[in-house]
């Protein structure tokens, strides 16, 4: 048997042990992930290698509503094919809408926008956390687990253009403010004022006008952070806080066959992917879907050529 369900970013019990109560506080990005080939594993005795690891948690936009026509699209090798054809060979305006319509969806907002003036508010229109400092930690405490990203028009005329996106697939595509204006209505809301934006996004009268005003007067005079200045203004969100997906995998020999007791293998037991991931580090881009790719199909062929008990 190839255990092969993923990584556990998304079972609190597994975080909860190997990462830290607050993380088991933080769900994973994929539903799927809740580490069910590791149990499997640890109740035979296997172990689990990197399991305080985790890229996480960050901020991400909710998904739309409906699944884009990108995220529809079957795991067919033509359609790929063609894909990667398109990506090389057809003009980059034709090609924009489909990649941005992937960028303002799956990918992050940037922790900078913060760093350059953005305030992160409540449901209630309240700041919950210090914006540079982890605020996704604090997500889970808040009023339906959201936040929106608040710009004023600085910040705003910023983020219209590079060096300053909103979120990218680097190496493939930028974000801007616009892209977001036109690509996600859903998670996009303008206003020429606080009180409008406020509104808007159903907060209490008055509540996102007294964060901005305690805001700045509380801002230490040598705060490298802006204070938030004048309409009009544009919210981000609701963002969520999630984890993407965790180092954490099962001990393996370098033949994918989980290891037991003093390190012997469990017979009969292999693991791939991020189940089997056996202590790698997978730092870089594509270097987790390559593992997964290449490990399932190794692990496969040895267990089928493997011989069978009995
Ligand atoms: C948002 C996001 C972005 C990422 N970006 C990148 C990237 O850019 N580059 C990169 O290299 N990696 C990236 N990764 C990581 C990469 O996707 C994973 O490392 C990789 O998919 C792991 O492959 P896997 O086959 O081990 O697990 P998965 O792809 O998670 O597949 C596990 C499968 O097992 C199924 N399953 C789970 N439990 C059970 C059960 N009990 N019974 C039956 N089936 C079960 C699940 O439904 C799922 O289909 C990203 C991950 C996420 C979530």
């Amino acid at each position: 048997m190839v255990l092969a369900t993923g990584d556990f970013t998304n079972d609190p019990e597994l975080k909860g042990r190997f990462m830290g109560p607050r993380e088991a506080r933080v769900p994973g990005v994929n539903e799927t992930a809740t580490g069910d080939g590791q149990k499997l594993a640890l109740a035979l005795g296997g172990r689990i290698l990197n399991g305080d690891l985790a890229l996480g948690p960050e901020l991400r936009f909710i998904p739309p509503r409906h699944k884009t026509l990108t995220a529809r699209l079957p795991p067919w090798r033509l359609l790929a094919g063609l894909m990667v054809w398109s990506m090389d060979h057809l003009p980059a305006a034709l090609l924009r809408p489909f990649v941005m319509s992937f960028v303002t969806t799956t990918l992050a907002p940037t922790p900078a926008l913060f760093d350059s003036g953005a305030i992160l508010v409540n449901r209630h229109g309240q700041r919950f956390a210090e914006e540079t400092d982890a605020p996704a930690f604090a997500l889970p405490d808040q009023p339906e687990q959201a936040a929106w990203i608040v710009l004023d028009a600085r910040v705003a005329g910023l983020y219209a253009a590079w060096p300053h996106f909103v979120s990218t697939a680097p190496g493939v595509a930028y974000a801007y403010v616009d892209d977001y204006r036109r690509n996600r209505p859903d998670i996009f809301t303008a206003a020429p004022t606080l009180a409008a934006l406020g509104g808007c996004l159903a907060m209490p009268a008055g509540a996102l006008e007294r964060t901005v005003a305690d805001y700045n007067a509380a801002r230490p005079a040598m705060s490298p952070r802006p204070p938030v200045g004048e309409g009009p203004y544009v919210a981000l969100g609701p963002v969520k806080a999630v984890f993407i997906h965790n180092e954490g995998g099962l001990a393996v020999d370098a033949e994918h066959r989980v290891l037991g007791a003093d390190d012997r293998p469990i017979p009969g037991l292999y693991a791939a992917g991020a189940t089997g991931q056996g202590g790698l580090l997978l730092k870089g881009h594509g270097h987790h879907l390559a593992w997964a790719f290449a490990s399932g199909r190794r692990a496969g062929r040895l267990a089928a050529a493997a011989p069978t008990a009995g």
